[in-house]
């Protein structure tokens, strides 16, 4: 067997532990070594909290018990994003972790939805989402599996402290071989005829050589940005916000079973349900308000007694152009970051590592490898970006000025060619690759307001009469299931109690003493 790969990951946030997790969890045995180089001083930004039903599969792929993950990051479960105020003042929906209708229901069941409209009948599309109306509900249950049935027709994803979940993968990789080495990287070693990067140099002078790094620095990209130079795609004319104020408050009452994003002035406010707290947080433009006003606006808004000080990080929404550069892959926000809206940073995490995983190299380098993964995450970024932008442009608000410039804005083609189509007879591109499946696109064209034109003919294929009377069935059976469903908080406690498990092991502890 060829001598295992010398990994050197710089940087312990989410993105270093998932890639660390990831590739003590998923190689063969003896592939590569593993070694994870983190800064307590410097400490990570442990912002992310709400994620996308595809970390399931990564942390299902690592073995990793869901209940005791849970337990462990004081985590709820999310059916989904509320949208507040952002197509128009007043108006709201939400954007589900599932379709709308029942499983398989072909050329689209939005175009059966339009023509019930163009019969007179004022349902809202939400009505036959199973995930709208349980998250709506403030009640969950595990989607059912075998046989499709209409609740099986959505999945779930989590609201977790993004701190402690980095702890929790450590705690996974250490005892599947990762080595972890605290301190802090002074400089970088290059090849002087190559310009691949040969180690890192920690302020104790130790000297950490490798064959392959995984930059996971953060928002100081030192290997891929700092040191390779790799160039940076600004995308702010489209995605204007470039400030956050995170806060803490105290738990909420009833945990929502879904992130509430409310659309503010000059960005927008998210609101995160957690077992131990509610994680807050606005994100806005400087263009538009002052960091002052901003938190003020912050403030005033918040459901729950604050825990800590809002603290303000900058950011430009954009990505490194190429995520690998020779002997060097970015991971997580030092390769890119496009504003928190849809939590999909942690996605692009663990969808980079997917990619990786198979085109990782040999001793030698192979360009070939490098081209194909900067390929597949131009694509990722590409989809992510479109759909974000959408959010912004589709809005018919007159009460502020970035809500105007946003909609006034000149989008990218690919976008404008898909809400042209849509617009016209509810056409949603499907595509193989990439985040954001037609329903997730649906829910944001008719949630901001735009209805198709005309329905798509092919949906007269049911008499009209039986047609409505299937979807009034359908929105009955779905109210009548939902109803009989777990209230979100109850199946919290019974499932995952992060309280209790605390309390357990202090008691351990101190019959141990
Ligand atoms: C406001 C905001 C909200 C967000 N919300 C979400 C969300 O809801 N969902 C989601 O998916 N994502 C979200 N994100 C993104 C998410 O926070 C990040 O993608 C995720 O935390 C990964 O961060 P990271 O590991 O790349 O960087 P960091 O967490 O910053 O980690 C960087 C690591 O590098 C180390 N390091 C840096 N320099 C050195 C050095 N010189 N020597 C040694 N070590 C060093 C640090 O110690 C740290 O361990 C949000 C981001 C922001 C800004």
């Amino acid at each position: 067997m060829d001598e295992p790969l010398d990994i050197v990951i710089l940087g312990g946030g989410t993105a270093g532990w998932m890639a660390a997790a990831g590739l003590a969890g998923l190689l063969p045995p003896g592939r590569c070594r593993v070694r994870l180089v983190e800064s307590d001083a410097i400490g990570i930004v442990g912002v992310g909290e709400a994620t996308l039903p595809h970390i399931k599969n990564f942390n299902d792929s690592l073995r990793i018990d869901e209940a005791e993950m849970m337990r462990a990051t004081n985590a709820t479960f999310k059916l989904g994003v509320q949208f507040v105020d952002w197509g128009f003042k007043g108006s709201s929906y939400l954007h589900p972790f599932g379709v709308h209708g029942s499983a398989g229901a072909g050329l689209g069941f939005h175009q059966q939805w339009r023509r019930s409209l163009d019969a007179g009948r004022d349902w809202d599309i939400q009505d036959f989402s199973f995930a709208c109306m349980a998250a709506q509900a403030n009640r969950f249950d595990f989607p059912a599996t075998g046989k499709p049935t209409i609740n099986s027709t959505y999945s779930y994803a989590y609201h977790f402290d993004a701190s402690l979940y980095s702890k929790f993968l450590r705690q996974v990789s250490e005892p599947r071989g990762v080595v972890r080495i605290e301190g802090k990287v002074r400089d970088v070693e290059q090849d002087p005829d190559s310009g691949d990067i040969r180690a890192l140099i920690m302020e104790s002078g130790e000297r950490i050589a490798g064959d392959f790094f995984i930059d996971c620095s953060g928002f100081r990209s030192l290997l891929l940005g700092s040191k390779l130079g790799a160039q940076w795609e600004d995308w702010s004319k489209w995605l204007p916000c470039d400030r956050a104020l995170p806060v803490p408050t105290e738990r909420c009452g009833e945990l929502t079973p879904y992130t509430r994003v409310t659309a503010m002035d000059a960005g927008w406010r998210w609101r995160i349900p957690l077992q131990h707290r509610t994680g807050n947080g606005y994100v806005f433009s400087s263009r538009f308000i002052d960091e002052d006003k901003a938190r003020q606006e912050l403030l005033d808004a918040l459901d729950e007694p604050t825990l800590a000080e809002p603290r303000l990080l900058k950011f430009q929404a954009g990505r490194r152009v190429r995520s690998w550069q020779r002997n060097c892959v970015a991971l997580g926000l030092s390769s890119g970051f496009l504003e928190p809206l849809e939590s999909t940073s942690i996605y692009l995490i663990q969808i980079a590592i997917m990619h990786l995983l198979p085109l990782l190299p040999g001793k030698r380098h192979d360009q070939r490898l490098v081209d194909e993964f900067n390929a597949r995450m131009d694509v990722e970024y590409e989809r992510i970006r479109d759909f974000l932008i959408l959010h912004y442009h589709l809005n018919t608000r007159e009460d502020s000025e970035l809500w105007r410039y946003c909609r006034s804005m000149e989008v990218p083609d690919s976008l404008e060619r898909r809400i042209r189509l849509f617009r016209h007879s509810g056409i949603v591109e499907a595509y193989k690759d990439g985040l954001f499946t037609p329903p997730s696109w649906l829910s944001v064209y008719i949630g901001q307001g735009l209805t198709p034109e005309h329905f798509n003919p092919l949906a007269e294929a049911t008499p009209l009469n039986h047609m409505l009377r299937e979807l009034d069935e359908l929105r009955e059976d779905i109210r009548d299931r939902v109803d009989e469903l777990p209230r979100h908080s109850s199946l919290v406690a019974r499932y995952a109690n992060a309280q209790q498990a605390s309390d357990a092991l202090l008691h351990e502890a101190e019959a141990r003493v």
